[in-house]
């Protein structure tokens, strides 16, 4: 199937309907809604499902588009220490208010809405303390099932990280509101100045969204560390200053050099790869600091130097997820267009072409791919 199709899909009605009955069409014809669920690793399956009604504080909402993640490549590898499978798929998605709950004000149907898949209880120990992102409700209440036709919006989340698209907003970049937070709140960690040299490890999707957010925030030497001829085309063709290819051997020379010679004032570590965590300590300048923003797998260490830590006066941050202030940022960034960061979106699919986005994926040969039911 084409993009050409895709774009043309026709506009949805918002009217209400009976569980079980589509209210519209799209990709599916006039079959039943679907939902993708990761059976087991490897194994996606399409499935008919009935979109619930949603309790109050609830909102049913019509997908429009979802996007893929690092995360859910890595799932679809290995499993997730967090979900029991087979599980609903898919957590990055913008769409349409089908059906609204009793209680919810803000919202009414047929409004253009844009959600992250968590939402922090507010009132633990760690939400005391500012640090929503640790919240245990977050990730046992995280709103799975983004590769779907319909997804169930919880109370908790339309109350505190649901918001209203801009009409001018695509729906793709609309998606991009999850994985944006994670970087507005590791940069809100790594508090990098205008004057500063960054490196970023890692050409991926996450790489290439916290080398944009730098752009926009005027950061004045950005250059990304990676691999793959695509990939690092891609960086530079998005703004990156430099690009480095770490396969050749004068990477970690090149890297050396930056900075008149002192290195990079801060390292953003995109890999979720052992090798990359240590090859961020290994490049910071004296004084600087380290971002560990990529999740490596369970059971992984690297080595720290006591030396290299203490007389080079090291700072080691590592950001996990978001909080409920980053959600509210990444928002406003997506509604200011300035970041420009639709731009990593570089493959469009129907939902019954999930498979092939997988293989994609696999051969990363997109940066990201929107899911359009
Ligand atoms: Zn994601
Ligand atoms: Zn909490």
């Amino acid at each position: 199937m084409s993009d050409e199709r895709v774009t043309s899909a026709a506009l949805p009605s918002s009217a209400p309907h009976a569980a079980g009955a589509a209210p519209h069409s799209h990709d599916r014809a006039s079959g039943p809604p679907r939902q993708a669920m990761l059976v087991e690793p490897g194994r996606l399956e399409l499935r008919e499902f009935i979109p619930p009604h949603p309790g109050p504080g609830a909102i049913l909402l019509e997908i429009r588009c979802a996007l893929s993640c690092g995360t859910d490549l890595k799932a679809y590898r290995r499993g997730h220490p967090m979900w029991k499978l087979p599980a609903p798929f898919g957590h990055e998605f913008a769409g349409v208010a089908a059906e609204v709950g009793a209680g919810v004000a803000q919202f009414r149907e047929g409004d253009e809405l844009m959600a992250a898949p968590t939402a922090p209880c507010g009132a633990c120990f760690y939400c005391d303390r500012g640090q929503e992102n640790l919240c245990a409700q977050a990730m046992e209440l995280m709103v799975m099932g983004g590769y779907a036709d319909y997804i169930l919006i919880p109370p908790h989340v339309v109350a505190r990280n649901t918001f209203r698209k801009p009409a001018a907003l695509p729906f793709e970049e609309a998606a991009l509101l999850e994985p944006l937070a994670c970087v507005v709140h590791a940069q809100a960690l790594a508090r990098a100045e205008k004057s500063e040299t960054v490196l970023i490890v890692g050409a991926g999707p996450f790489g290439l969204l916290q080398m944009l957010a730098l752009r926009a925030a005027g950061v004045r030497e950005v250059v990304v560390a990676g691999r793959g001829a695509s990939r690092l085309g891609w960086a530079g063709e998005l703004g990156a200053d430099r690009v480095i290819d770490v396969t050749q051997t004068d990477a970690a020379g090149a890297v050396a050099s930056l900075n008149g010679g002192h290195g990079p004032d801060l390292v953003i570590e995109c890999t979720g790869q052992v090798d990359g965590w240590q090859e961020a300590f290994a490049r910071v300048r004296r004084g600087g600091r380290v971002v560990f923003f990529g999740g490596c797998a369970v059971g992984t260490a690297i080595s720290v130097d006591t030396r290299r830590m203490h007389y080079d006066n090291l700072t080691l941050l590592a950001p996990f997820h978001f909080r409920p202030r980053d959600v509210r940022e990444a928002y406003e960034l997506l509604c200011g267009g300035g970041l420009g960061a639709g731009r990593i979106i570089n493959a469009r699919r129907r939902l019954s072409e999930l498979a092939d986005v997988f293989a994609l994926l696999e051969r990363s040969a997109v940066l990201k791919c929107a899911v359009i039911p």
